[in-house]
């Protein structure tokens, strides 16, 4: 199972749902007994067993618990006070800094809804007393039918219903940015399908794939040829993600198969929707401020998206730039992993001076895969 699933030792990253709990108060009931650790290391190397917690520097109320650190039967966690959710994940809703912006926020990509709910809570913990609900609200697309199912629930069961409304079946590609129930979108969220290459326990050689409903949480991609695995043997999904994601394989039919020889085609077929997604962001009049995002590492998808759309038409028309690292949330800015450059893969390059390359890559935030920020691939 660790072979297959994870080649890294990866924290338990737990986000605290600030619609339903708080820190202290978690600290003080599931995690009563733990022992507060400055240290990242001590984490990695502590087996499940151990009570140590590890509060993040980078991103509010979220914690660190040992690898593979059994919650899932806590109330907090069946209550959804608590999250799992990867650290790296946590940027784009805290990168919104939804404190300082006005309006609605639409999260164009939204299940299982791990995102929105952060939104949600980073809205609410803006007005006291859930008064953000009364004015404010998150506009969740969701065009998987089955994937916009998991997302009610998890909207709901992380109480973040008053302030989501969930377009189910939904193409947010299809929306009209200037119609009257956009008006007021102040900033939105875009996390498209990618890859996946980021994820922790998946490259490149290797897709997992699970039939029915689980199938479209996993991967928008489907392998080609399968190979089963043993019964009720358990599998880390994408380990760090959702209740959802994590299931036992009675319920699940494992495929791997290599797809290097495609990767070229389907990361350009990935970044040209990735890319129409972002550009049609920028088409919201209203909207100061995106965050885009993938759990990939190809260059194709993250930067060279950027930069394309940067350069487009909509980025032009709309006043669209780069939010420079000096101006992002305080916990971010000092971030010291930023963008990438890979010459020849950029068709716009000479379109950019090699000040303005920088300043770009240097506002781009990248999350590694490995022990150094316990993270996965963002
Ligand atoms: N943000 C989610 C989270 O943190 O839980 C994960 C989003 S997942 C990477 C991408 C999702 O976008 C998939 O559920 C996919 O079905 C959906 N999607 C892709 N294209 C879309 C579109 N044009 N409109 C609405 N949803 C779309």
């Amino acid at each position: 199972q660790d072979t297959f699933s994870t080649t890294t030792r990866h924290p338990r990253w737990v986000r605290i749902n600030t619609l339903k709990s708080t820190l202290a108060e978690q600290l003080s009931t599931t995690f009563a007994g733990y022992e507060k650790t400055e240290d990242l290391k001590r984490i990695l190397s502590a087996t499940s067993r151990s009570k140590v917690y590890f509060v993040d520097p980078n991103i509010p109320n979220l914690l660190a618990l040992p690898p593979k650190v059994d919650l899932s039967k806590t109330s907090a966690y069946v209550q959804s006070q608590i999250i799992f959710q990867d650290k790296a994940s946590c940027f784009p809703a805290y990168l919104l800094d939804i404190e300082h912006e006005d309006g609605d926020v639409i999260d164009g990509c939204a299940a299982p809804g791990n995102k929105t709910t952060h939104v949600a809570a980073l809205m609410s913990e803006q007005t006291p007393q859930n008064e953000g609900a009364l004015n404010r609200k998150v506009i969740a697309f969701e065009k998987d039918k089955s994937r916009a199912a998991i997302l009610e629930k998890m909207v709901k069961l992380a109480s973040a219903d008053s302030v989501v409304s969930i377009k189910t079946g939904y193409d947010f590609l299809r929306t009209k940015p200037d119609a009257t129930e956009f008006a007021n979108v102040g900033a939105i969220l875009l996390d498209p399908s990618c890859s996946g290459s980021g994820i922790v326990g998946r490259d490149d050689d290797i897709k997992i794939h699970l039939p029915d409903l689980q199938s479209s949480l996993a991967s928008d991609s489907k392998p080609s040829q399968s190979k089963k695995r043993k019964r009720g043997q358990k599998i880390d999904l994408v380990p760090q993600e959702t209740p959802m994601l994590e299931m036992k394989l009675d319920d699940a039919v494992v495929e791997e198969t290599p797809v290097k020889e495609n990767l070229a085609e389907r990361l350009e077929a990935l970044s040209t929707f990735q890319l129409h997604i972002l550009t049609h962001a920028m088409r919201f009049p209203n909207t100061r401020k995106i965050t885009y995002s993938t759990c990939s590492l190809h260059f194709e998808e993250n930067e060279n998206v950027v930069f394309r759309a940067l350069h487009s038409t909509a980025a032009q028309a709309g006043g669209w730039r780069i939010l420079s690292r000096e101006d992002q949330v305080n916990g971010l800015k000092t971030w010291k992993k930023r963008g990438v450059w890979e010459s020849g893969k950029l068709n716009v390059d000479q379109e950019y001076t090699l000040s303005e390359r920088k300043d770009i890559i240097d506002a781009c935030i990248r999350c590694e895969k490995g022990t150094e920020d316990g993270t996965m691939g963002f």
